[in-house]
Order: structure tokens, then sequence, then C-alpha cells
């Protein structure tokens, strides 16, 4: 079964969206990267975690830590807020990932990303302040329903 809503929220298909790349096809740039790393998680495929994360940057302890992170937590929706590219080999993504706690959990990050022979890795990313949603612009989760009515209840 990979015709769901891809948990990144794109609007399109798993299979038409992160699992491509799941299947080792390269990113097209890094935001589709980092798309499919917050899709990773949801998912539960350490590998893929593990594979995008930039060789100079991994620990030995990576998988433990990325398993004990994808048991106790259940992400609820993902908003992407900007996307910058050198035009060489770096990259940042500034996104909020929602995240089921009370109160409501979310990881506002800025990521920063780079190119290694024509494919996209993860560096590391800055956390930032929590930001405030709009009680009535449409909720995070893709539900359509606006915030108040739904996760902001
Ligand atoms: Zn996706
Ligand atoms: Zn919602």
């Amino acid at each position: 079964m990979t015709d769901f809503a891809c948990p990144c929220l794109s609007g399109r298909h798993y299979q038409h969206c992160c699992q491509p790349l799941h299947d080792g096809l390269p990113a097209q740039n890094a935001e589709s990267l980092m798309r499919s790393r917050y899709c990773a998680f949801a998912l539960g495929k350490t590998d893929y975690l593990l594979e995008t994360l930039a060789p100079a940057m991994r620990q030995s302890d990576d998988r433990e830590q990325l398993q004990q992170t994808i048991e106790q937590t259940q992400w609820l929706g993902l908003q992407v807020l900007e996307s910058s590219f050198d035009g060489n080999d770096e990259a940042t993504v500034e996104f909020v990932a929602w995240y089921q706690d009370t109160p409501l959990g979310q990881l506002h990050e800025r990521s920063r990303f780079c190119k290694i022979e024509q494919r996209w890795y993860y560096l590391d990313g800055v956390m930032l302040k929590p930001i405030k949603p709009e009680r009535n612009s449409l909720c995070f989760c893709g539900s359509g329903q606006k915030f108040k009515r739904c996760h902001g209840r």
C-alpha cells in the first residue's frame, strides 16, 4: 500500500512524493530531502535517516537516538516556511514539524544541507522560537479545518 497521502503533506500520494527518494532516487533539492526526512521520521525509516545524514556528522549512537525519537514521537504535520540555496552546494530550510504533546509540540528549526557528489545531505540545524499559529488559518495537519477548530482546540 503506497497510494496514501504522503505524510509530508505535499498533497500528493506517497508513491509520487517521498517514496522514490526513500527507494534511492536523489532528492532534487534540499527542501525535497527535508520533506523526505520528515516523512521517514513519520514512517519509521531509520536507514534512510542515517543515509541522508552528512557523512561528517555521523555518530556511533545515531541509530539508537533516531529509533528513540521515532518510537516516542507522533508527528502531526509539516510546514516549510522558507528555503534558500546558495546556487552551489549549500542550502537551508526553515520548517515547523508538529507533534502530539500537551500542550501541542512543535520543532521549529532552520536546517542546513550540503550537496556531495550530486546528493543532498542533512548537515545540522538550529532550533528557533516556537511559532504561534493563526487561529483562523488552515490547520497544519492538512485536515482542511481552521486551526482553532482542529489542533488549536
Ligand atoms: Zn512526501
Ligand atoms: Zn489539525
